[in-house]
């Protein structure tokens, strides 16, 4: 269905706005100017947004920050990021974060909880709406993760 991509986020933040203040979390919002809706299903696209802040709520120190940007992509697209300031990922370990149960490091994951399933199954879903997801990740600066929907139904899709 149609969603307005502020809400949306809006909600998101709203979801985990008591975690995030027992953490001292700072969250923004940006949407760039002609940005209005999605095209989606609101359930799935919440359970890949619900994974991503959760992720950079776990990888990110007390009083860090996290963005979330929406802006125009080109071919009737919208990419959507979340972004923080947290621990990163390591380089070489970029190329399989998408693989199921991939988690980098034991050391660090092991108290950190979670299956290493929530990147894998993002993919899924967005890419079963047609758009793509991409992680960028600067060891000890933080971690970007953006991934596009498109704004109007796409052919036989019926999301
Ligand atoms: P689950 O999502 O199933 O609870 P998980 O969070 O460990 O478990 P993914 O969401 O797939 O699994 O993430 C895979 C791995 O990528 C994580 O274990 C973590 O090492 C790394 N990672 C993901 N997001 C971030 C981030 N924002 N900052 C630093 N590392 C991250
Ligand atoms: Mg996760």
């Amino acid at each position: 269905q149609s969603t307005g991509v502020l809400e949306m986020l809006e909600e998101v933040v709203d979801r985990f706005s008591f975690q995030m203040q027992e953490k001292e979390i700072h969250p923004e919002i940006f949407i760039e100017d002609g940005v209005d809706t999605a095209w989606m299903d609101r359930d799935q696209i919440d359970q890949v947004l619900d994974n991503l802040i959760s992720n950079a709520m776990k990888y990110t120190p007390e009083g860090g920050k996290i963005t979330f940007e929406a802006r125009r992509v080109d071919d009737g697209m919208i990419a959507i990021s979340v972004k923080d300031n947290g621990i990163g990922i390591p380089k070489r370990n970029l190329d399989r974060i998408f693989e199921r149960f991939y988690r980098v490091d034991k050391a660090r994951a092991r108290n950190m909880g979670g299956t290493g399933l929530g990147l894998s199954i993002a993919r899924e879903i967005v890419r079963a709406h047609g758009g793509a997801i991409t992680l960028d990740s600067e060891l000890g600066e933080g971690t970007t993760v953006t991934f596009t929907l498109p704004t109007q139904e796409q052919g036989g899709e019926g999301k």
